[in-house]
């Protein structure tokens, strides 16, 4: 991080004294310019297909051309974590596609480090249900569900009349309707990483968690999808959905540190390389959403234009 802001501040300060009428572009686009985002992509254990996963979102990163990714495994679950130590101040964002064992106290601490200071953090799904017993993590990522969250972890995070809705009823955190293709609402259309997006698209077959819960500080629901009470839901307590507009895409602002997450994005856990098809995450409308989350969360600004390809309220799109 220290080379990327000594990079954003020399340009800064050239735009200055060069340019002063016209002042020092977006972060993101001098970054953008000066050389390739670096983003870890940490795996290696979860309960869904991470090998799957972190090979995609290697492949979907890569494909945008703005940045250089390295994907660092942990070790199995249950096995020895004591030589596991990711380099996160070398890299600009971290996509993180792990719900395992707990990290060992200098790894967590490095993180919380590397976050307020001003690191990215982008996750998806499953991720919400890991580290529910270690405070800093839980504010990261604003909400989760699982891992034994409930009332004690933070209010229900639902997005009711226009705006962020915190519902304090205690209860179980986390239900998951049934797989199937659902409208995602824009609720921030200014938001960088929504600029351009429909109002309204439809997503490709995957599940729609539910009644997640947590602390919810400095927190903004991006996008949303009705949990349709109607559809069958499991893993939760309840059994059909919620009926709310549950968020599906939202950031958190944790110290100097951005952070996108969401609920999207299901592989079956054991799905190994080329199995598929897994339309979640095929989708150009999760594909479009990781790519434009992890530059906003590297810079603070998205440069990619929205692809001729990105689904419509009508129909899917999977690539
Ligand atoms: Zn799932």
């Amino acid at each position: 991080m220290a080379k990327r802001l000594h990079v954003r501040l020399f340009a800064t300060l050239f735009c200055l004294l060069l340019a002063p009428a016209a002042g020092p572009g977006p972060a993101g686009v001098l970054d953008a310019q000066d050389r390739p985002i670096r983003a870890m992509v940490l795996t290696g254990q979860n309960n869904h297909g991470w090998q799957v996963l972190s090979e995609h979102y290697r492949s979907i990163l890569e494909e945008t051309g703005l940045f250089e990714v390295d994907v660092v495994t942990s070790p199995p679950r249950g096995a020895d974590m004591s030589g596991f130590a990711p380099a996160f101040s070398d890299y600009d964002v971290v996509v993180l596609e792990y719900n395992g064992d707990m990290w060992p106290a200098p790894v967590r601490e490095s993180f919380e480090r590397y976050m307020l200071n001003g690191g990215g953090l982008v996750y998806g799904h499953a991720v919400n249900h890991t580290f529910a017993d270690w405070p800093a993590f839980n504010e990261m990522i604003g909400f989760g569900a699982w891992g034994g969250r409930d009332e004690r972890h933070g209010p229900f995070v639902k997005y009711r009349n226009g705006r962020l809705f915190l519902d304090h009823t205690p209860g179980h955190a986390g239900e998951c309707v049934d797989p199937h293709e659902y409208p995602v609402v824009t609720r921030e259309p200014d938001h960088p990483i929504m600029r351009g997006l429909p109002r309204v698209w439809l997503h490709g077959t995957d599940e729609l968690y539910s009644n997640q819960r947590g602390p919810a500080k400095n927190l903004t629901i991006l996008a949303t999808a009705w949990s349709d009470p109607a559809r069958e839901a499991h893993w939760g307590v309840r059994t059909h959905g919620t009926g709310d507009d549950e968020p599906m895409v939202h950031t958190v602002r944790y110290g100097r540190g951005r952070i996108v997450g969401t609920a999207m994005g299901h592989v079956d856990g054991g799905a190994a390389p080329g199995s598929g098809p897994w339309p979640a995450i095929e989708c150009v409308g999760f594909i479009t959403l990781i790519q434009r989350a992890a530059e906003w969360a590297a810079t603070g600004d998205v440069t990619q234009p929205v692809p001729d390809d990105f689904p419509t309220a009508a129909g899917v799109s999977l690539r």
